[in-house]
C-alpha cells in the first residue's frame, strides 16, 4: 500500500475561479505551473446558486418556473463549451455531455423531489465543472486523472467526514506524482445516497484531501489575494495578511470570514499542512500562508457571522444549584446544536447559537429552568488576533471603538485568540467599519 511519500500539493479553485472561459484557462496554466497536484474544483460561480433555487421551485410545485431556470442553465453551459472550444475536435463530445446532464435535469423537474433527489441537483454544478475541465486539459495535450469524489469523500450520520475511509480510498487511486482532479463540495453519505459538504463545501474537500495525501501544502485559489484584514464586501480600506496561524485563520473562517469554509482549517491544521490562499487573477500577488508560524502578536483581523439567536435563561438561584450549566448544555447537545458565546451572572445564563433548526424544542426544555427570553437577527463580531490576551489595552481598543454601538453580549479569554462582541445584525457595518479605523488605524 502507498503511503503518500509522494510530494504532491493539493490545488483547490473556487467558482469565480472556473466561472468563465478565460478563467478557466488561467486556471489550466496555475496547474501546469504548480506541478504534480489533486485538483479540487467547484462549480461555475452562479451554478449551485441556480441548483438551489431549481430544487427550492420543485419543493414549492413551481415545476415550470423550476423548468425555466434550467433552461437559463443550460444556455449559459452551451454558450461557456462553445467558447471554450471553439475550433476543438471534443466540442461535440463537450456538448453532447452537456445536452444529457441537462436532460436529466429537465426530466427531475417532472419528478415528486424528495431530500435525496434535492442533494443530488446540487452535485451537478461540481460533476459538470470537473469533466469540463478535465477535457479542456486533455484538448491543449494535458492529461489529467479524473477521480469522482462520490467514491473518496463520505460523510457519516452525523455529518462528519470519514478521514481514514478518504486516506485508504485516495491511496488506491493514486500511486504516483502525478496531475489528479476531483470535485469539491459533494460526497456520499452514510446511507450511500449523493449528498455535500454545505455551501463553500469545496474547501472543506481540499482540506481534507490534503490530510488524507500528506500533501505538502494546499492552495485556495479565489477572486481575492488572500485573507483581509476585515470583510471588504462590507468595509473599505481592507489588506491582506501575509501569515496568519493555523488558530488564527480557524477563527477567522469559523466566525464568518468568507473566504474559507468555516470546518475548513481543523483537517490541514491537525495534518500539520500549510494553507496558501491564493488569487487566480493575479498569481504573483503573496497572498496568505496559514501554517503553525505566525507574525508577532497583535490583532490581525476581524469577522462577522450573522444568523446568531441569543438564548437567555434566568433563575433566580442559578449559579448556587450545582450541575445548573452541566444540564442546560446537555439540552444543546441533545439537540446537537453548538454553542458559540456564554456569559453567565447569579441569575441568568445568556448563550448564542447558529442554527434555528431545534430552536423551538430547545426553548420548550430550557423553560424548566428558568424564564427564556430570545434575540434573533443578531451577528458575532470577533477580534483575532496573536495572544490577545495577555496584551494589555487590547479589550479597550474594541470598546472605545464600539463606544456608539448597543453590545448585547462579550466573550474574552476563551481562546487566546479572539474577542468577540455580540451586536444586533443592523449594526454590523457600522461596527466593522469602526473597529476598521480604531484598530488599523484607516
Ligand atoms: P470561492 O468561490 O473562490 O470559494 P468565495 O466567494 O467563497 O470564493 O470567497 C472569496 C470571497 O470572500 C471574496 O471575494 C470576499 O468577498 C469574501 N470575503 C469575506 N471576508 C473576507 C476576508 N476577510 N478576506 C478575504 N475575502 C473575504
Ligand atoms: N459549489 C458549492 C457552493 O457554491 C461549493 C463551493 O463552491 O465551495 O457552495
Ligand atoms: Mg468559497
Amino acid at each position: 500500500m502507498c503511503t503518500f511519500a509522494l510530494l504532491m500539493k493539493v490545488l483547490k479553485f473556487g467558482g469565480t475561479s472556473v466561472g468563465s472561459p478565460v478563467s478557466l484557462r488561467k486556471v489550466g496554466e496555475i496547474v501546469r505551473a504548480e506541478g504534480p497536484s489533486v485538483v479540487v474544483l467547484s462549480a461555475f460561480s452562479g451554478t449551485t446558486n441556480s441548483l438551489v433555487k431549481i430544487s427550492e421551485l420543485l419543493k414549492d410545485q413551481q415545476s415550470d418556473l423550476a423548468l425555466a431556470e434550467v433552461d437559463d442553465l443550460k444556455k449559459h453551459y452551451q454558450t461557456y463549451v462553445n467558447s471554450l472550444f471553439d475550433g476543438s475536435k471534443l466540442l461535440s463530445t463537450v456538448l453532447d455531455f452537456v445536452e444529457e446532464k441537462f436532460r436529466s435535469l429537465e426530466q427531475i423537474t417532472r419528478k415528486l423531489i424528495t431530500p435525496a433527489l434535492e442533494r443530488s441537483i446540487l452535485a451537478q454544478g461540481e460533476l459538470m465543472s470537473t469533466q469540463i475541465f478535465y477535457w479542456m486539459m486533455l484538448d491543449g495535450g494535458f492529461e489529467m486523472e479524473l477521480i469522482s469524489a462520490l467514491d473518496v469523500m463520505r460523510i457519516d450520520q452525523h455529518a462528519e467526514p470519514d478521514l481514514k475511509f478518504l486516506k485508504e480510498a485516495l491511496n488506491e487511486r493514486i500511486k504516483a506524482e502525478n496531475y489528479y482532479i476531483t470535485q469539491g463540495y459533494i460526497c456520499r453519505n452514510a446511507f450511500g445516497e449523493i449528498d455535500n459538504l454545505k455551501r463553500g463545501g469545496s474547501d472543506y474537500s481540499a482540506s481534507l484531501i490534503g490530510a488524507a495525501i500528506d500533501a505538502n501544502e494546499i492552495q485556495i485559489w479565489t477572486d481575492i489575494d488572500g485573507m483581509h484584514n476585515n470583510d471588504p464586501r462590507i468595509v473599505d480600506h481592507t489588506r491582506p495578511i501575509e501569515r496568519l496561524s493555523f488558530a488564527e485563520a480557524a477563527e477567522l473562517a469559523y466566525f464568518g470570514a468568507k473566504i474559507l469554509h468555516p470546518s475548513s482549517v481543523r483537517p490541514a491544521a491537525e495534518a500539520q499542512i500549510p494553507v496558501r490562499l491564493k488569487n487566480t487573477m493575479k498569481p504573483e500577488a503573496h497572498g496568505t500562508l496559514i501554517s503553525s508560524d505566525s507574525d508577532s502578536g497583535g490583532i490581525k483581523a476581524i469577522a462577522a457571522k450573522d444568523g446568531i439567536t441569543a438564548i437567555k435563561v434566568k433563575s433566580a438561584h442559578m449559579l448556587l444549584a450545582y450541575g445548573f450549566l452541566k444540564r442546560l448544555f446537555e439540552v444543546f447537545e441533545w439537540y446537537r446544536t453548538s454553542i458559540d458565546m456564554i456569559t453567565t451572572s447569579e441569575v441568568a445564563v445568556s448563550i448564542t447559537i447558529d442554527s434555528d433548526e431545534h430552536l423551538e424544542a430547545i426553548v420548550e426544555d430550557l423553560n424548566k429552568f428558568g424564564t427564556v427570553e430570545l434575540d434573533r437577527d443578531q451577528t458575532i463580531i470577533c477580534v483575532v488576533g496573536d495572544n490577545l490576551q495577555e496584551q494589555s489595552g487590547i479589550a479597550v481598543k474594541v470598546f472605545e471603538a464600539l463606544k456608539d454601538i448597543n453590545i448585547r453580549m462579550i466573550s474574552f479569554g476563551g481562546s487566546k485568540n479572539n474577542v468577540s462582541v455580540l451586536v444586533d445584525t443592523h449594526s454590523k457595518n457600522q461596527a466593522l467599519q469602526a473597529l476598521n479605523e480604531h484598530l488599523f488605524n484607516y
